[in-house]
């Protein structure tokens, strides 16, 4: 198959790339490098299959393909706050220009979604089904990426019962793995950089808020099980329901690199969610997926690319 993957030079896209060029397929692979980059999938540009297309996914675009992964948009909340406004024609117009291209060209469109969809849950609503409407703030420093998440939700299952698109819908839960960028903000290459470097590891708030952290190769593959799932349109949940504090998670960079940063706490960010753990039935149920890489076991294959981008 020809198979277009917008958001492809970023960390997630980059292993979609590699997984479905290894299974043979032709790959275009889309990508404006605001927070991704060539090198990621440098390793690729030799490869016959494989083609880099630099564009902006809110302008329409043309190609003829057989499926389509929409993950053009910036994930970590420095990088989609730094212009919101951006961030949300991102996921709206990014959105509109997939199903287009879908409708016109027949192809399957996926996309990528996030747990940021239920908010800070609500009582009662722990962990998250895919069933929950969410509890989101629509006018935070979160929602130009949450609220633009939601529409583009919204879009994707107007296009499929108006214009017939065949959709696939990913709700993603916090992941984590080699490529994440340094500077990517994210709480795991956060503490796994502070960790290498000695520098002191900052946690947001008291540490009691809880995150479920997912190996980059086991989301990938759920990605695939639900794209080629007949029948089935989402949304669904994949994530890993090991639920930890950000001081657990500390805890355990600092005992796995052998580190002797200190902790420290600074002010926690505003509307961010005190817990999150994916209820993963429908996951396992339909498409047969659950998480085989635990957290340990995740950070410790994670932990050495760090340390070669950092020199060390
Ligand atoms: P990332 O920032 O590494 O990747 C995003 C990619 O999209 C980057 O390569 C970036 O340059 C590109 N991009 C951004 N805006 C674009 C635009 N306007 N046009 C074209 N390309 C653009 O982040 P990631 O973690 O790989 O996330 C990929 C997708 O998965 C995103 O849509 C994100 O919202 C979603 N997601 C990720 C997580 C996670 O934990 N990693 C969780 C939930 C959802
Ligand atoms: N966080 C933290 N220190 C950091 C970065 C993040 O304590 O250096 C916290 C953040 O406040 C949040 C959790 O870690 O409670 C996960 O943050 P991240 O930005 O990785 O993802 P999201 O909040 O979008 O789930």
């Amino acid at each position: 198959m020809r198979i277009l993957i917008t958001g492809g030079a970023g960390f997630l896209g980059s292993h979609l790339c590699d997984s479905l060029i290894g299974k043979g397929h032709e790959v275009i692979c889309l990508d404006n490098y605001f927070t991704g980059a060539k090198s990621n999938v440098a390793h690729l540009l030799g490869n016959p299959n494989f083609e880099l297309m630099r564009w902006d996914v809110i302008d329409p675009f043309k190609v003829e393909v057989d499926q389509i992964y929409n993950l053009a948009c910036p994930a970590s909340p420095i990088h989609y706050q730094y212009n919101p406004i951006k961030t949300i024609k991102t996921s709206v117009m990014g959105a509109i220009n997939v199903l287009g291209l879908a409708k016109r060209t027949g192809a399957r469109v996926f996309q990528a979604s996030t747990s940021e969809v239920y908010g800070d849950p609500a009582e009662g609503h722990h962990p998250q089904e895919e069933s929950y409407w969410g509890n989101v703030n629509p006018i935070g420093i979160r929602s130009c990426y949450d609220e633009g998440k939601r529409c583009a939700e919204t879009l994707f299952f107007d296009y499929h019962r108006k214009n017939g698109v065949d959709i696939r819908v990913i709700r993603i839960f916090n992941t984590y793995g080699p490529r994440m960028r340094p500077d990517d903000g994210r709480v795991v290459s956060n503490f796994i950089c502070q960790a290498l470097r000695g520098e002191p590891i900052t946690i947001y708030g008291d540490g009691q808020q809880t995150r479920s952290f997912c190996y980059v190769s086991d989301l990938i593959r759920g990605f695939e099980s639900l794209m080629e799932k007949e029948g089935i349109t989402g949304p669904v949940n994949v994530g890993n329901p090991g639920e930890f504090t950000m001081l657990e998670l500390a805890k355990s960079i600092l005992a796995i690199t052998g580190s002797r940063s200190e902790i420290i706490h600074q002010p926690l960010p505003q509307d961010d969610p005190k817990q999150r753990r994916p209820d993963i039935s429908l996951a396992k149920r339909e498409l047969g997926w659950q998480p085989e890489v635990s957290l340990e076991e995740g950070l410790r294959k994670t932990i050495p690319y760090f340390s070669e981008v950092l020199g060390g």
